[in-house]
C-alpha cells in the first residue's frame, strides 16, 4: 500500500475575514455582514449585534 500523506495546498489567494470585536462573529469579507452603501462608503455591520465593523469606499472612477 501507498502510504502517502495527502497534504491539501491551502489556498493561497484567502479571502479577507472579518471579525466583530463586539460579539465575536467571525465571516468573510463576501459573508453574512450587513453591507450599508451610504454616501459613497460601504458600512459593514455586525448581523449579530449590528456593531459597526469598517467603512470602505465604493469603488468609483478614479481620475487622474
Ligand atoms: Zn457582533
Amino acid at each position: 500500500m501507498c502510504d502517502r500523506t495527502a497534504q491539501k495546498v491551502s489556498t493561497r489567494v484567502q479571502k479577507a475575514t472579518l471579525f466583530c470585536p463586539s460579539c465575536g462573529h467571525a465571516s468573510p469579507i463576501d459573508g453574512d455582514w450587513v453591507i450599508e452603501r451610504t454616501g459613497g462608503e460601504e458600512v459593514y455591520s455586525c448581523p449579530d449585534c449590528a456593531e459597526q465593523l469598517t467603512t470602505r469606499p465604493l469603488r468609483v472612477p478614479l481620475c487622474c
